[in-house]
């Protein structure tokens, strides 16, 4: 059988996780609370057995979005994480705080009700480089200065100033 585990966090890397078995039912939510919750279109989530599911640095904050549902996210740089049903056996993760958020491709739409008009035309943008020339040191000033947890875990975090 295959062994499944996942790690992921915030952008800060205050609050980081561990899933140790399956996200199942991996959906995007296109309802209003989810477009609200992450300031997006859609949210992605997929779920876990409380019990396969740890918190390994930190803890969240949770907003109340309904009386049965909370939502966690990260205080110090706002992330949000975790969309749990109150008395459910299970947790669910928002996937685009997975270390790898490529692991667990979503099998269903939610919600679409509110999914935005223009959502079957987002694969056909021109893509565009992004090179921030706005900025005196280029690009090199964003990639120098990341303040972003990297995609693995950490033994310390914020890593000691050099
Ligand atoms: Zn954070
Ligand atoms: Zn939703």
């Amino acid at each position: 059988m295959r062994k499944l585990s996942y790690s992921g966090g915030c952008q800060c890397g205050a609050v980081r996780y561990h899933v140790d078995g399956a996200l199942e039912g991996a959906h995007l939510c296109h309802c209003r609370m989810c477009q609200k919750a992450v300031g997006n279109y859609f949210m992605p989530l997929a779920s876990a057995a409380n019990q396969a599911f740890t918190l390994t640095r930190g803890e969240p904050k949770w907003f109340h979005s309904s009386d049965p549902v909370k939502r966690g996210f990260c205080e110090n740089c706002g992330t949000p994480l975790f969309f749990k049903t109150i008395g459910s056996p299970t947790i669910a993760v928002a996937l685009g705080t997975l270390d790898d958020p490529s692991a667990v491709p979503p099998e269903r739409s939610d919600g679409i009700i509110s999914r935005v008009t223009f959502f079957g035309h987002i694969n056909e943008l021109p893509n565009n480089e992004i090179d921030r020339s706005d900025l005196s040191g280029g690009i090199e000033s964003i990639r120098s200065t990341n303040h972003q947890h990297p995609d693995h875990d950490t033994d310390n975090w914020p890593e000691a100033a050099s």
